[in-house]
């Protein structure tokens, strides 16, 4: 399955394949990632996904009415909400009345979608005033926030959203620790005790980073696999070996244990 709108970006699609296949979508999530561009494009197809009126097959469809409409930005159940223009945050008045709105029925959609583009500037009292709303929405109701890291959150706040981390995104700028180059050195030296200290790095990661560290990993060992297709099979099984961990990270497995199932996963496959 693959997203027209995420221009080819292999890990992008995989990461939220993997989330829309699941079938049921959170009512809530927190989209992180360097580019607005990519995280307008993935807020969207979330959003699209929730209005999809396709009765069976991948939602979203992208040729249903919603599908449509969501796609050129005019479906009357999907709500952007902005801030004040002069202001430097979000007010705790849009806050609200976006609560207030979100216990109205949607219009045409079975779902109602709210869109947080700049969900850095929401201020610690505009994300308390929506604690509550996102610990308990209708149920049609659902919300979607962009940012580009997880610095500006409470944690209470982040708690009741399922968070999504963009990996590298398109333009092949690399952020970050280094940890998805240095590991897969060191599994090119197919030498299990130079893996294993390579994956020990990433005991020490929140989530947040973890599922980060592992989106930018499995998009190395794609690269790889298309720049030596030769010796193609241990990347294709290590890219699902590491697919598999995200998975995990997702649901909270700790760091420790996904350090030592890489490290152990890669290993058998370098045997
Ligand atoms: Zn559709």
């Amino acid at each position: 399955m693959s997203f027209p709108f995420l221009n080819g970006n292999e890990a992008l699609n995989a990461r939220l394949a993997r989330v829309l296949e699941s079938g049921t979508l959170s009512h809530a999530y927190i989209v992180y990632g360097d580019s607005p561009e990519e995280r307008r494009k993935h807020g969207n197809l979330l959003a699209s996904a929730h209005v999809c009126s396709s009765a069976e097959g991948e939602r979203p469809c992208s040729v249903c009415k919603d599908c449509r409409k969501a796609l050129r930005g005019i479906h009357p159940d999907i709500k952007p909400v902005l801030r004040e223009k002069d202001k430097r945050n979000y007010g705790i008045d849009i806050i609200r009345e976006m609560a207030m709105d979100a216990s109205v029925l949607p219009n045409e959609a079975a779902k109602k979608v709210y869109i947080i583009p700049e969900g850095d500037l929401l201020t610690a009292k505009c994300q308390n005033a929506a604690l509550k709303i996102l610990e308990e929405p209708p149920a049609y109701a659902a919300f979607i926030i962009l940012a580009e890291s997880p610095g500006a959150f409470l944690e209470t706040f982040r708690s009741r959203c399922i968070e999504l981390f963009l990996g590298a995104d398109t333009t092949g700028k690399t952020s970050g620790s280094g940890f998805a180059d240095a590991f897969l050195k060191a599994f090119a030296t197919r030498d299990p005790l130079e893996t294993v200290s390579a994956a020990l790095r990433l005991e020490k990661c929140e989530r947040v980073e973890l599922i980060s560290e592992l989106g930018e990993l499995r998009e190395a060992f794609v690269k790889q696999l298309r720049s030596s297709p030769a010796s193609g099979e241990a990347y294709i099984a290590a890219a699902d070996l590491v697919s598999r961990l995200l998975e995990m990270a997702d649901a909270n497995v700790s760091a420790g244990s996904i350090a030592g199932m890489l490290s152990a996963g890669c290993n058998m496959l370098l045997k």
